[in-house]
């Protein structure tokens, strides 16, 4: 909705992160911003393996309009903001928690049951629009009995079921089988997409009642809810110095900014994990799939060390943590000799062998 806060975080999500340097797409565009994804184990690796730079691995956040009631009928813009939706991986929902007598509420009063029905509404109404129009296309020929026009039109009327009642995609998309998955996946359905729910709370602290709403609705999704103080946030990424936002953060009494962890939670919302290469040249961690192979990890670093893969030398972070070093791992025993179907795992330490 408009006026929850997310231009405020966006903000601060994409200036309190100042981008590594050499990254070549820290501002895209006003509405885009890449950030470096927070991980302390990198800096952990940086101390045992000095190097010449450290870079953290990279997400990119965009700031999206806020929706009103008949955006899905093209009220407001909709129709244009619906389509920025479409463009994502993932969808942080922000939802206004706080009070504020200054900050008006498009509805006049904070409701997070409310506003989370008014969007959710809004996203399935676009979505239910897209799915009957496919199935008026294939009905016929599926009533002709095309064979795939048949598959095409069962998996469709699956989507729409849920859609029908104003529910997400997402809750039934595990329950269909891969095929049915496989014609809607290409749609690009917005209520499909992995989704969080950032709460944006008040700066006063103490219980928050509209907080523990969202939480009980996220629940019944199951879906992840970061509280977040806007306010707060945007103070923080106003401070110039690393120095003065420890302290800041001190005074709050927290351990680090919301933001950093918006941006882990995002990360696994995708779906994404975070494999390192260390060297004298450079520390980095890098993002790939969870489920990925060894060469499609290589390919991120390299087109070349894809296709010519031939092994790849790994060591998990803790046994590289125990041991200290490569050296250290390789006599230890821990530094493995993986071939192309070693499905990586969080935190392993690569080191890619290949011929081109
Ligand atoms: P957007 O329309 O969702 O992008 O909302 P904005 O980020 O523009 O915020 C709308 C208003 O709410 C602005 O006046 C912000 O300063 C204010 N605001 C955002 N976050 C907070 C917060 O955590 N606490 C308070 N009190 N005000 C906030």
């Amino acid at each position: 909705l408009p006026n929850v806060g997310k231009s405020t975080i966006f903000n601060a999500l994409t200036r309190t992160s100042v981008p590594a340097a050499n990254y070549p797409f820290c501002t895209i565009d006003p509405n885009v911003g890449a950030v470096p994804v927070p991980d302390s184990r990198l800096a952990a690796l940086a101390r045992l393996v000095p190097t010449e730079r450290v870079v953290p691995t990279m997400m990119e956040f965009v700031d999206i309009a806020g929706l009103v009631k008949g955006a899905s009928e093209g009220e407001g813009l909709g129709n244009q903001f619906l389509s920025h939706i479409q463009q994502v991986d993932a969808v942080a929902h922000v939802v206004r928690c706080f009070e504020d007598d200054q900050v008006v509420h498009v509805s006049g009063s904070v409701d997070p049951r409310r506003d989370l029905e008014i969007i959710a509404t809004e996203l399935a109404l676009r979505d239910l629009a897209v799915v009957s129009s496919a199935i008026s296309r294939v009905e016929k020929l599926a009533n002709s009995g095309d064979k795939d026009s048949r598959a095409m039109l069962e998996a469709l009327r699956a989507a729409a079921e849920p859609l029908n009642d104003a529910r997400p995609v997402r809750g039934i998309l595990g329950t269909l089988g891969a095929a049915a998955q496989d014609i809607l996946r290409p749609m690009n359905l917005l209520t499909a997409k992995p989704l969080l729910y950032v709460a944006n709370v008040s700066e006063h602290g103490g219980d928050n009642p509209h907080l523990a709403v969202v939480r009980g609705l996220a629940a019944e999704e199951g879906a992840a809810v970061v509280p977040i103080c806007g306010a707060i946030e945007a103070q923080i990424a106003a401070l110039e110095s690393e120095d003065e936002r420890r302290e800041f953060l001190q005074a709050e009494g927290l351990s680090e900014p919301g933001l950093n962890r918006l941006i882990r939670e995002g990360h696994a919302l995708l779906g994404l994990i975070t494999f390192f290469t260390v060297g004298p040249k450079e520390d980095r961690a890098w993002t790939v799939r969870r489920g990925a192979a060894a060469p499609e990890a290589a390919g991120k670093i390299h087109s070349d060390m894809a296709r010519g893969f031939i092994r790849a030398e790994v060591i998990a972070y803790d046994d590289f943590i125990t041991a200290g070093s490569e050296a250290a791992a390789r006599t230890q025993g821990t530094l493995r000799i993986e071939g192309k179907e070693y499905v990586v795992q969080d935190g392993d330490l690569m080191h890619f062998r290949f011929s081109v």
